[in-house]
This record gives structure tokens, C-alpha cells and sequence, in this order.
């Protein structure tokens, strides 16, 4: 046998004796009837689930679990089949660290790894990986013989955006020196036990669930998955185990190349199995297996300027310097200029600069003003660059930014403030992304920061928030049936294939990232980009939204897997979901109301139904009559589900995504339905979650819905 076969059935037989001992163990110590769960998902043992199609629920599905898995190791001298070896390492990982879960809910606890992720974490990803934002995922494995080695090729991960994932004694090694772990951080520690690598694994395998809407147990469509579409690799640090080579085996079966940093030899396997002995050349050689693109950075700064800092939260004892519309006056604003108005990457700053050497929190006024000329320049282009401004001031590190408009809040932390990070450079950091993303409708590009007092506070009044209102005034008055022409939107279709969303006006893109303006402006960017225009023709059905050219446009976005959509409802041809929604509505049928669910709460709901299970039901572009995923601001449009009775539908939201919609929301039903302050009518997870007691809430408070139709 060769060394490399030998290997991995050495791991997978070590592992599969581990797997069955413990299995027997826990049925001993709790009985066959105890049941078996990851946290937070709907898909059971994910990897089991999806490779077999087998729900575990109890200790005693598992030992049939580990025939399937012993029955993968055929010890035969073949390269494929010990690959299949792999993957029973993969079943029995999952096994063993979902034993952890059995009788102690958070076996991570005082570890430094999270273990397992949680569905809507991955989500909440789904985005940043379609955008290129998140480039690759690495998944960093051992224990570096020199610690520095492994804090440069994580840092170099984090600076390219690549979200990392490390097990073992590595992650201590990265942390002392110097890395910034976390999910905010995009390095995400999963433990110490080989075997929690597993919780990557999964990430991968319910992405081909969820987004992918690959049949359980079709294992051949879910390794073409996660080979074709998870831009995954693994790097492993320092001597490796047998058991290390057949999980390593598993992520190749996957489709995930290894690059180890000792030396195999011969046992290398082209684009699968590489040595790479010099550091130095460990990121590139991986992203180069994996085919992985990453955009030369725009900007270059006395600090880190990478996507992975977006999630950063600088408290108030490290920051320098503070503009806080709370304090003094703030705005930011794009306007629109002609060509003579704006000289071109010129960045003033007018008043006093950030002083020096302060002793204290230092609070300023601020007006960001970005002035832009170009012969495609659009003014309903100026707040969609604007409200890049946010990500965009987070990228750099030690910089926090939330808000917008006239209400933001930016600090810059000590410590990047004393690596030379200055007012100059945010204006470099706008002029450069500007030209990055917008190039094609901007031609020139002028920043000016203003600090003076008066100044601010005269532009305010008289420049700032005359345009916000002008353009709240256009944003009003865009309805679906004031503009001629809807977009789609296919950028999921990278993780979902036959997913595509239909963007109007009135009904934003599910993520929540993508309104009719921003739909808009990608097609005017990238004409043949991933937003296409669809010409508002041939009405089938006003009341549902039904257009023959938004099904015409469907059935070839989604290459004929979808051929008729509505846009309003949710019964009828609903649209279909890629898997990254902010929140997801379903029928509640005791009220005959909807209820609505957003990715963050994490309790129950009145349907019986987490946010995660209520999500599994729809995904990966199939339609599900009575359930559909949906953006924020989707809630309060006059177009929520009006085919089956719109707003007044809505009986119960967690707290949160209710206080979050409620100025909006009120504001549509007291113009639709004439009631005052609806959002108290709603119930919450404070009041009930329990359809009967929810029952009882909207009969206490008059809701519309109880003299409503039966919604089927
Ligand atoms: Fe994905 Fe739809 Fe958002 Fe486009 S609008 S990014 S397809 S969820
Ligand atoms: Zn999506």
C-alpha cells in the first residue's frame, strides 16, 4: 500500500473504532431514546443528514449510522476509495462532537472555539460570498512549529477578506500573536479536537441545503456542490496524524484541496494533496488551487484596510476622536455636479484637522461631502453611494461607523489614530472606492471634510437636508406602478442556481441589500451584470402581481427551473427564496394571520417553529406556497403579501424587528387601513408565543385580521 492510502484508512478505522465506542457508551449511559441534536439547525446531523438522508434524532439511530460509515471504508489500495474513507472520518467527526452535545448544551463553553455554527450564522453569509466580499473560506489546522508562521498566513487570510477557520493549538498561537478572532473578524475559532473541524464541514454541507437545494441523500449532487461552489481549502500547520490525513482525505473528497506545510513527496496529488514547506507562499498556492480571486486592494493606509474589520465595535475608553450627530452637527452627502464643479481626486479639508496629542475623548462636527461629476452620473444614483460610505469607513481598521444621512456616529480608535491615521486618508479611502465601484458613472471625484462649527451646521440646513428631503420626496413617489421597468437580480444564483429575485420598487431584493435604485444602478454599472431589466408588460393579474414579462424574464434568469412568479403573493406562485433572507413570513393558521421571523431571534414562535426550522422550508430557489423569505423593509410596504390582504395579515414579529419597523409600518397602515399605531395590535415574544394565548392578545386589541377572510 502506498504511504497516503495507508494513512487515511490508518485515521478512518482509528476514528470509526473511536466513533462506535462512544456511540456504545452513551447508550449505555443514557439509552437509546435520548435524543441527539446540533444546536440551531434544522438539518439534524448535517453531514449524515445530507449524504444519507437519515434524520438522527435519538442516541439509537446512531449505531446504523456507523455501519454506513464503517461500511465507506473498503481498505482497498485505491486513491477514490480511501477518499470515501475520508468522508467516514467526516461522519464519525460529526458523531463524536454531536456526543458533546448530549446532555450539556454548551460543551464550548470554556473553549476557545464556538464548535458548532448555527443556520442562521450561515445565512448571514450568504451575501458577502456572492459579492466576492468574503473571496474564500481557509480552514487552518495544527500547531505551527513556528507560531509566527501561521499569525502571518491568517493575518494575510483577514487582509484579503478570506474567512478563516481554525482548529487545534493554532488558534492560540494566532491569538498571542496578535491576530483579532471572532466571527466579526472573519477568524473564527472551532476548537481543539480534531474532530471539531467537522463544524466547517458542515457549514459547507447545509450551504449545499440551503442554498443549493440539494436532495438529502443525493450524495453525488451534494460533492458537486461543495466542489463547485464553496471556495473552501485547508491548510494544516506542523506534523500530521493519521487521523489529520483522512479528514484531510474527507475535504478532498469534498472538493477542498490541502496544502500542508511538510513535505510528502511523492505522495503529493495534483490540485488535491500539495507540500508547501515555504510560508511565504501558503496563501497564494492555496488561493491559486481553489481558483480564488482577490481584488487588488484601492487604497493604501498607515493602518489594515480589509472587509474583515466591518464588524469591529471600538468602545468609547479606546476611542481618539468621535463625530457623533448626539454632540454636534454631522452629515454625509453625494451631490451631483457638472464637470467644472469638481476637480478630480482633490481632498480638502475645511477647518481644523483632528488635533494632536489630545489627552482626552476629542468630539467634532463632521460633514462628509463627496462631490461627483459623469456623463452617466445619475442623481438617484448619489444615495446609493452614499450609503457605501458606511462599509466602506469600516474596512479600515480601528474605524467604526454606523448611521447615515444626518445621523452617524464614527470613531477612530487610539491606537490607530497614533499609527498615523488621518482625516486625509478617509478621503483617499472614498475617492479610491468610489472610482473602484462606480467608475463607470463617475468620472470625477472631489471629497471635502468640514470641521468648522458654523459651517456644518449652515450646510445642514441649507445644502444636506433639503437634498435628503427631495429625495424622500422621489423615493415616496416610487411605486410599482410609477416606473415602466422592474429589475432581477441573479447574484445568488452562485450558491443558488435557480434562484432569482424580481426587484421593484415597492418589494426590495430578500437580503435587504438591494432596493430598485441599487438594482437600478447595477445594471447601469454592469449592463450585462447581474441585474437586467424587465420591461413592465403584459398584466395576467394585478391584485397578485403577475406579469408576463417578469416570468419571461424568470424562466430565463433561472434557466427554465422557475417559470411564473408573483410579486405580491404568497400563496400563488410566491417568489422563490435563495436562502440569505432577512426574515422569513408563514401562515398562522389560529389567526388566520402571518407571522414574521427574523434571521437573529433565536427563540420560538407562535407556529411552533424557530426561525432556522421555518427557514428550511423554503431555499435554494424552490417556491413554498404559504412561506417566504423577504427583506426588512419589505414590511412595511403596501405590497406585503396585498394579494392575500397585505399589513393587516401580520399578527405577530419578535420585539426587536418590530420596534425596528414599527415609524414605517404605522405610517402605511394608518394610510391603508386607517388604525393608529398598528405595531401595538402586533404581538411579540414578550407577550406570547404561543398561537392560543396570540389569539387572545389580537382579540384584547381589535386586530383587523379577526374580520378578515380565511387566508386558504
Ligand atoms: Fe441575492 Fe436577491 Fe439579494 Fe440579489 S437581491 S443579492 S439575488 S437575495
Ligand atoms: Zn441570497
Amino acid at each position: 500500500m502506498s504511504v497516503l492510502t495507508d494513512l487515511i484508512y490508518g485515521g478512518s478505522n482509528a476514528v470509526a473504532g473511536l466513533t462506535e465506542g462512544a456511540v456504545n457508551d452513551a447508550i449505555a449511559k443514557f439509552g437509546a431514546d435520548k435524543s441527539i441534536a446540533m444546536p440551531d439547525t434544522a438539518y439534524f446531523l448535517p453531514t449524515i443528514y445530507a449524504a444519507t438522508g437519515v434524520k438522527v434524532k435519538t442516541l439509537g439511530d446512531l449505531p446504523a449510522c456507523v455501519g454506513v460509515l464503517k461500511s465507506l471504508i473498503s481498505n482497498k489500495e485505491d486513491l477514490g476509495e480511501a477518499l470515501n474513507a475520508g468522508l467516514a472520518t467526516a461522519v464519525g467527526a460529526e458523531i463524536l462532537e454531536a456526543l458533546k452535545y448530549v446532555d450539556n448544551a454548551n460543551p464550548y463553553e470554556n473553549e476557545s472555539g464556538i464548535g458548532f455554527v448555527p443556520d442562521p450564522i450561515i445565512r448571514s453569509l450568504g451575501v458577502p460570498l456572492v459579492t466576492g466580499d468574503i473571496p474564500g473560506v481557509a480552514v487552518v489546522l495544527g500547531k505551527a512549529d513556528n507560531a509566527a508562521d501561521v499569525v502571518k498566513v491568517v493575518k494575510d487570510y483577514q487582509d484579503k477578506g478570506i474567512m478563516t477557520f481554525m482548529v487545534g493549538d493554532c488558534i492560540e498561537q494566532a491569538i498571542e500573536g496578535g491576530v483579532r478572532a471572532g466571527l466579526e473578524f472573519r477568524v473564527i475559532p472551532l476548537g481543539h479536537d480534531v474532530t471539531s473541524v467537522i463544524h466547517v464541514v458542515t457549514v459547507a454541507i447545509r450551504a449545499a441545503l440551503i442554498f443549493g437545494a440539494v436532495e438529502p441523500g443525493n450524495l453525488a449532487a451534494l460533492l458537486a456542490y461543495t466542489k463547485d461552489r464553496v471556495p473552501a481549502f485547508v491548510n494544516t500547520f506542523g506534523a500530521i496524524d493519521s487521523v489529520v490525513v483522512s479528514a484531510g482525505a474527507g475535504a478532498i473528497a469534498l472538493g477542498f484541496p490541502v496544502v500542508v506545510d511538510i513535505d510528502l513527496g511523492e505522495n503529493q496529488v495534483p490540485g488535491a494533496l500539495v507540500s508547501v514547506t515555504d510560508h511565504d507562499q501558503t496563501v497564494k498556492t492555496s488561493l491559486e488551487l481553489r481558483n480564488i480571486k482577490v481584488k487588488a486592494k484601492a487604497v493604501s493606509l498607515p493602518v489594515s484596510y480589509a472587509a474583515a474589520f466591518e464588524g469591529e465595535i471600538i468602545r468609547k475608553k479606546d476611542t481618539y476622536v468621535e463625530f457623533d450627530s448626539d454632540h454636534n452637527p454631522t452629515f454625509e452627502l453625494v451631490s451631483t455636479m457638472t464637470a467644472d464643479e469638481v476637480e478630480d481626486h482633490k481632498i480638502v479639508i475645511d477647518g481644523p484637522d483632528i488635533p494632536e496629542n489630545a489627552e482626552e475623548l476629542i468630539r467634532m462636527p463632521l460633514a462628509t461631502t463627496i462631490q461627483v461629476y459623469g456623463a452617466k452620473m445619475q442623481p438617484d444614483f448619489e444615495s446609493v453611494i452614499e450609503r457605501k460610505i458606511h462599509a466602506w469607513f469600516n474596512y479600515i481598521e480601528g474605524v467604526m461607523h454606523t448611521g447615515q444621512r444626518n445621523l452617524f456616529r464614527i470613531r477612530i480608535s487610539k491606537s490607530s489614530f497614533e499609527s498615523g491615521l488621518r482625516l486625509k486618508d478617509f478621503g483617499e479611502v472614498l475617492y479610491s472606492m468610489i472610482m473602484d465601484e462606480f467608475g463607470s458613472v463617475v468620472d470625477k471625484c472631489q471629497v471635502t471634510f468640514v470641521t468648522d462649527l458654523e459651517k456644518v451646521k449652515d450646510q445642514l440646513e441649507n445644502v444636506a437636508m433639503p437634498r435628503y428631503r427631495m429625495r424622500d420626496d422621489r423615493l415616496a413617489s416610487l411605486t410599482d406602478e410609477s416606473v415602466d421597468t422592474f429589475y432581477t437580480c441573479i447574484l445568488c444564483q452562485s450558491f443558488a442556481p435557480a434562484h432569482c429575485c424580481v426587484v421593484t420598487p415597492e418589494r426590495l431584493g430578500l437580503c435587504g441589500a438591494v432596493s430598485w435604485l441599487d438594482a437600478k444602478a447595477t445594471f447601469e454599472l454592469a449592463p450585462t451584470g447581474p441585474s437586467q431589466p424587465i420591461p413592465k408588460e403584459g398584466v395576467i393579474d394585478e391584485r397578485l402581481g403577475a406579469y408576463e414579462a417578469v416570468n419571461a424574464a424568470i424562466a430565463s434568469a433561472t434557466h427554465g427551473a422557475v417559470e411564473t412568479v408573483t410579486l405580491y403573493s404568497i400563496l400563488e406562485d410566491p417568489m422563490t427564496s435563495c436562502g440569505c433572507f432577512e426574515c422569513i413570513c408563514g401562515i398562522e393558521p389560529l389567526s388566520n394571520g402571518l407571522v414574521i421571523v427574523n434571521r437573529e431571534y433565536t427563540g420560538m414562535t407562535p407556529v411552533g417553529m424557530t426561525f432556522g426550522k421555518l427557514a428550511s422550508t423554503t431555499g435554494g430557489g424552490v417556491q413554498t406556497p404559504g412561506f417566504m423569505g423577504h427583506g426588512r423593509n419589505f414590511i412595511a410596504s403596501k405590497k406585503f403579501v396585498s394579494a392575500e390582504g397585505g399589513i393587516s395579515r401580520i399578527v405577530w414579529m419578535p420585539k426587536e424587528l418590530k420596534d425596528d419597523v414599527a415609524s414605517r409600518l404605522n405610517k402605511t397602515a394608518k394610510e391603508v387601513l386607517g388604525i393608529d399605531n398598528f405595531t401595538d395590535m402586533i404581538a411579540d415574544e414578550t407577550i406570547a408565543t404561543d398561537a392560543e394565548e396570540v389569539m387572545a392578545y389580537l382579540t384584547s386589541k381589535g386586530h383587523p385580521v379577526l374580520n378578515m377572510e380565511p387566508i386558504m
